[in-house]
């Protein structure tokens, strides 16, 4: 199958600006009613962002540092990250929607008061050095090749760390993949990939960084590897 980066791109932007918008809003709130397969995409999602938090939380002089959080949805991480007292915070999604969703939580529980930039933007434009760059569950919109570029991007976003999630290819996702299980419900208007971790790893130590930790986090109908990565001084 041919790939065009910018139409793929368009149309993932136009879904989390429409219907994909609310369906994740949903999924990405606390109250909100919905679905068991939804329950459960948001009890898997938990666990990565709880896991990134307490890496994060024993980092040395917190404070002082910075974070980019690309493909940052509603602020799930967001928020937590700026409770810890990180320096400053870049989040940044190709859909304005999802930013607007982030501001709005944000200033909502009063921590707008942190040094915040808000961007919508692809994340393969995006500049400037952070000490740490975060990418949550985006990878899947993408392609093995693209999903390796944007790792060598954000890479080179970073001076200390990169940490990334995505939905692992095993032999067994493929074939519910293919059975059409695995995404059901009107997620299917994006395409969803699986990516050889091999690959996301290779991408990373091209540009000099190695793996420090990592984990499978699953519930049914979620499946992220999670994997952090330091930047060889
Ligand atoms: N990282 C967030 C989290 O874990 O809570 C959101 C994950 S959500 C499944 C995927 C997000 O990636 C959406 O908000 C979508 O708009 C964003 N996204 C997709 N492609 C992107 C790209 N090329 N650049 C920036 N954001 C992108």
């Amino acid at each position: 199958m041919t790939f065009n980066k910018n139409l793929e791109k368009s149309e993932v932007r136009e879904y989390f600006n429409g219907t994909g918008f609310d369906r994740w809003r949903k999924i990405y709130s606390k109250s909100e009613e919905i679905n068991t397969v939804q329950k459960n995409i948001r009890k898997g999602h938990q666990k990565t962002v709880d896991d990134v938090v307490s890496y994060v939380k024993n980092y040395p002089e917190l404070t002082t540092k910075t974070f980019c959080d690309a493909g940052c949805g509603v602020g799930s991480l967001a928020i937590p990250l700026l409770r810890l007292g990180i320096k400053d915070l870049q989040v940044s999604d190709i859909s304005s929607e999802m930013i607007n969703e982030t501001k709005k939580r944000i200033n909502e529980l009063g921590l707008s008061q942190r040094k915040i930039k808000f961007l919508t933007s692809d994340l393969e434009q995006l500049k400037g050095l952070f000490d740490v760059v975060i990418c949550l569950d985006v990878f899947i919109h993408y392609p093995q090749p693209v999903a390796e570029e944007m790792v060598r991007h954000l890479c080179d976003l970073s001076k200390e760390k990169l940490i990334v999630s995505f939905a692992p290819y095993t032999p067994i996702l493929a074939v519910l993949k293919n059975i059409g299980k695995l995404f059901p419900g009107p997620s299917k208007t994006t395409r969803a990939y699986t990516l050889r971790e091999k690959g996301i790893i290779n991408a990373a130590n091209e540009k000099g960084f190695i793996v420090v930790q990592k984990k499978l986090n699953q519930a049914p109908f979620y499946f992220s590897k999670l994997i952090e990565f330091n930047k060889v001084k």
